[in-house]
């Protein structure tokens, strides 16, 4: 393994808490290391929206995901207030649910006045479970199967076509009912940015979206089937992103393309311009906050419809990330420790890339405290791993720690985003438990998994079941 230098940071996980205590209305969650909440009690013990997370973990156990409500409400508003001071014209905010799906999550997203985008049947039925109104859910996705497309239909929802084999497919499910579909066009738009090469989405060598190049033959035939009504036009450019440029950019683009969707007479009153803001991981990080990038859409969305003589649009966007991602962490307990004397000391915890595959997909960092002892002094410089038969499965390299024993509780943050929703159950693990807390109270939002979970779907042939057992 590369080693790379330690991790600058303080001497204590004290002095990564939220600065101006009090006054949360002015903080962006995505700028911050920690939720809103979090600050350490009079046992030196971290404490998250009022609950003390050791005792969350003696009650819940660990690995354990911990969501603060307070935190998660805060970044919704602040999208929501941002369009209201920025935007003239109409907007809605989406949920992109694949950071978070979960009843819980996409019901507080809602209850805040938040739309929900999907990318799959699994994903549209928690968000209708959740209570998410249909004409608020829209359905992504660059291989959309025909029974996805015939539910989204049923439904209700917005759909946002990502190639022709959607479009064949919506034609044929569409052509004899009352109503037409409601439908966008996602288009790649030719943006780069810089992040991650697995995260780009905006670039033209992309999977998703159609490529402006067919863009005339996709309004031409949209124009033709009258079971189809395109009101708006999609771009995202990619994920966790810190420049505000491409989407300077961007808006010009899109509106280019609603000019041409109007001369084919195509009913287009929507733009949206996707997700992408990053949140910070690690002191390293500086993004721009979710007020900053909404007034940055908004400016330049006005301006290029203004330039291009074209009325302002209802104005979507969509981000997952910086909604949810500060507003959970992870605890685990630390067990085993191993020192390679001269290299590196490894300490472990119950855990790894079946809650948390980020690391090994993304090489993605985090902040990391001993919740326990969050005055220690930091130390030690260790690399956390994962309990997974995989020697890439390391949560973060390098860090520095205070000293730390088995039983120590290690808390992993902005875990919110990607996490839960990319868990797996691989060496069959079963998934944490997360927990909503706020004012001191903590539920329940996803049950811990059981050993019975891990055979649910598992069926033992006949022939297979040992003599002794027959
Ligand atoms: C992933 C995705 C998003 C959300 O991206 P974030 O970086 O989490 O904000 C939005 N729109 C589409 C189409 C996506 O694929």
């Amino acid at each position: 393994m590369v080693s790379t230098p330690p991790v600058e940071s303080p001497t204590s996980g004290l002095s990564y808490l939220p600065s101006n205590e009090g006054s949360t209305d002015t903080r962006s969650p995505n700028q911050e290391l920690f939720p809103l909440t979090a600050r350490v009690n009079d046992n030196d013990t971290l404490e998250i929206g009022g609950c003390d997370v050791t005792t969350l973990t003696r009650r819940f156990g660990t690995p354990l995901y911990i969501l603060d409500e307070a935190t998660l409400r805060e970044a919704c508003r602040q999208y929501r207030d941002a369009f209201q001071r920025y935007y003239d014209g109409d907007s809605l905010v989406l949920f992109a649910s694949k950071a978070w799906s979960c009843l819980a999550v996409c019901a507080i997203v809602a209850s805040e006045g938040l739309g929900t985008d999907v990318v799959s049947g699994g994903e549209l039925y928690t968000a209708l479970k959740a209570g998410v109104s249909p004409d608020r859910i829209y359905l992504h996705g660059n291989n959309k199967s025909r029974r996805e497309l015939q539910r989204a239909i049923e439904a209700g929802i917005t759909i946002v076509a990502d190639n022709w084999n959607d479009l064949n497919i919506l034609v044929s499910l569409s052509e004899h009912r009352p109503t037409p579909v409601r439908l966008m066009l996602r288009l790649t738009p030719g943006i780069e940015c810089h992040t991650h090469e697995y995260i780009q989405t905006g670039h033209l060598d992309s999977k998703f979206g159609f490529d402006p190049d067919s863009l005339d033959a996709v309004l031409e035939f949209v124009s033709q089937h009258p079971s189809l009504s395109c009101i708006g036009l999609h771009a995202h450019i990619g994920s966790q992103i810190f420049e505000l440029q491409p989407h300077c950019d961007l808006p010009k683009v899109m509106v280019s393309w609603w000019q041409r969707a109007k001369a084919y007479g195509l009913p287009v009153t929507e733009l949206n311009v996707g997700g992408g803001l990053g949140i910070r991981y690690t002191e390293a990080d500086d993004p721009p906050s979710i007020d900053e990038w909404v007034k940055t859409v908004c400016e330049n969305v006005t301006a290029a419809c203004r330039e291009a003589g074209m009325p302002l649009p209802r104005l979507l966007c969509e981000p997952g990330r910086s909604l949810v991602g500060s507003a959970c962490v992870t605890a685990y307990t630390i067990g085993a420790e191993k020192t390679v004397p001269g290299i590196r000391t490894y300490i472990t915890v119950d855990g790894g890339m079946s809650d948390n595959p980020r690391p090994i997909t993304y090489q993605s960092v985090y902040r990391t405290v001993v919740a326990d002892r969050m005055s220690a002094p930091a130390t030690e410089t260790v690399t956390v791993a994962g309990k997974h038969c995989e020697s890439g499965d390391v949560l973060v390299s390098n860090v520095r720690l205070p000293k730390t024993q088995a039983g120590d509780v290690l808390v992993v943050m902005g875990t919110g985003a990607y996490n839960y929703s990319m868990s797996s159950n691989y060496n069959r693990l079963p998934r944490p438990a997360a927990v909503l807390v706020g004012n001191g109270e903590a539920n329940i939002v996803l049950q811990r998994e059981t050993d019975a979970d891990l055979l649910r779907q598992d069926r033992l042939p006949e022939r297979l079941v040992s003599m002794e057992d027959r």
